[in-house]
């Protein structure tokens, strides 16, 4: 958690400065929609980097599945990200156990669970997509495909995360079923000149969590799900409640009958809440949304969750309201 808040302290400082020149805007809880909304990007924390080369994709003409990799691939190749990809904390017997999907408008699927060794599991995760029948692969087999479609194998245990990792070894913290204490995956949602929407999420999941486990950010409809008719959402923070409740495609379905993104994601959340009155206190989940107008929703357990968003030509990190005020 140190070292996660470290980054996100860091990053709002830096923002706050205007250092980074990413303006770090007021919480608006009805993001309505510009005249030019679309296209758009649009992704969990503070993630500008990730958003700036889904944008040089679409300003170019290009496909929103084009940018949602491109996006996801950013943070994967970012040793200093400890949530996702190479430099992602291992899980409780040391190792770096990677989770991905992604999601394209004719409503297409490819997903990548407890993949080890490979840098960009979401490029994995299109390559099921587009070159298997199936959708998912995990463990042994998804490592398999991955190097017979020429993705090289990889340490993506720095120094840094062993370290994290030896401290937390060595600390011998009560152990749940997952720690709940270090989350920042990558939910990337976009909307090219054609107005078709595309999503991927990637993650090296909870941080410390039980060898073998699974969590929401690579299980279509849950850590992430697109509708070219309606929109699409993704979630970041405690899996096992975004499962449980199929979050993404709750909201997705929500929009579809009427709700805005920002109700959407807000009553998603309340599905928790109201499932785990006495639970939710203890963890974060945030959900971002938007749908096919370019009008984004973004809501979370509790204060913390922030969002980044290229609409026209701004990319700005953007406070998320949340449900658990004083
Ligand atoms: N949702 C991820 C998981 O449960 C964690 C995160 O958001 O960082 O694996």
């Amino acid at each position: 958690m140190e070292l996660n808040r470290r980054r996100f302290i860091k990053n709002s400082a830096l923002a706050g400065t205007g250092m980074l020149g990413i303006p770090v805007l007021k919480a608006n809880s009805h993001n309505e929609p510009a005249d030019n909304a679309i296209p758009m990007a649009v992704a969990t924390w503070n993630n500008t980097a990730a958003i700036q080369a889904a944008a040089g994709i679409i300003h170019r003409g290009g496909s929103a599945l084009d940018a949602v990799e491109a996006g996801a691939r950013v943070p994967e190749a970012d040793p200093g990200d400890l949530s996702v990809g190479y430099g992602g904390l291992p899980d409780a017997n040391g190792i770096v156990t990677l989770d991905a999907c992604i999601m394209d408008h004719l409503g297409n699927a490819g997903s990548v669970t407890y993949l080890q060794h490979i840098k960009h599991p979401v490029s994995v995760a299109r390559k099921v997509m587009e070159e298997t029948p199936h959708v998912m692969l995990s463990g042994a087999g998804a490592l398999t495909f991955a190097l017979e479609q020429g993705f090289k194998k990889e340490n993506l245990l720095t120094d840094e995360s062993r370290q994290a990792w030896e401290k937390w070894s060595k600390e011998k913290k009560p152990f749940g079923e997952t720690n709940f204490e270090n989350h920042d995956t990558i939910g990337i949602l976009a909307i090219d000149q054609q107005g078709n929407i595309s999503g991927a999420c990637t993650t090296s999941g909870m941080a410390y969590k039980r060898h073998g486990r699974v969590g929401d950010s690579p299980i279509i409809g849950a850590g992430m799900y697109v509708d070219n008719e309606v929109g699409g959402a993704c979630a970041t923070g405690v899996g096992e409640y975004v499962m449980k409740t199929l979050g993404s495609f709750l909201i997705v379905e929500l929009m579809r009958q009427g709700k805005s993104p920002q109700q959407a994601c807000e009553e998603a959340i309340k599905r928790i809440v109201t499932r785990h009155p006495r639970r939710f206190k203890d963890f974060q989940v945030g959900y971002l949304a938007v749908n096919k107008q370019g009008q984004t929703g973004a809501y979370g357990t509790e204060k913390g969750f922030e969002y980044t968003l290229l609409q026209q030509e701004s990319n700005r990190v953007h406070p998320a309201d949340y449900y658990l005020k004083d």
